[in-house]
Order: C-alpha cells, then structure tokens, then sequence
C-alpha cells in the first residue's frame, strides 16, 4: 500500500465522490484506508438498559484504496505514487510534479 496516515486523497466514487480527507488510519490487510467524517453510515442502536440509550450512531466505513485519489501536497493535483531510490533509500514520488511526499 503507497499510502500512508495523513496523506490527504480524494474520493473519486460513490456518495461521497470529490469530498477530500485525510487519512486517519490504514489496514493494510484489506487494502483500505478510514476517512473521518468521510463514508457516514447510520447504525440503529437498541436500547438495552438506562445507560446504554440506544438512538442512532454515525461512523466512517472504511473506504477501498482504489476508491481514493491522492492528493499531491506539493501541486495539489490527483496523482498516482510512485517510487524512486535515491541514494540507496527509497523515495515516495508525485507521478505529476516527481517530487518527494
Ligand atoms: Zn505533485
């Protein structure tokens, strides 16, 4: 996986197409990354005793890596990752702008 936590990406399909974010968290194992506020669903919760209301709870889904575009934070543009080894040390490049990220 090229990306990484805080790397800003935008979302390219689905109900929250355009909408950019940073990424919070990634799972490697399921090639996805977690977006806050970004992939809302609704859970219904039941009430279970005084403390434990119930209602309505939001929360992010996780959202498939081929479903995110990233940001470049170097040109701005949507961008694929590429890399580069320089100096025996491997480099995340910008496919726009070939410049570290
Ligand atoms: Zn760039």
């Amino acid at each position: 996986m090229k990306l990484k936590k805080g790397d800003e990406v935008i979302i390219s399909i689905g109900k929250d197409r355009g909408k950019k974010g940073k990424i919070e968290k990634i799972y490697p194992e399921k090639n996805s990354v977690l977006l806050p506020n970004l992939n809302v669903f609704k859970r219904h919760v039941k009430k279970r005793d005084e403390k434990n209301q119930g209602g309505i709870i939001s929360f992010s889904k996780p959202l498939d890596v081929s479903k995110v575009m990233f940001v470049c934070p170097k040109c701005s543009k949507q961008t694929r990752l590429g890399y580069t080894v320089k100096k025996n040390e491997k480099i995340r490049i910008c496919k726009k702008c070939k410049t570290g990220v």
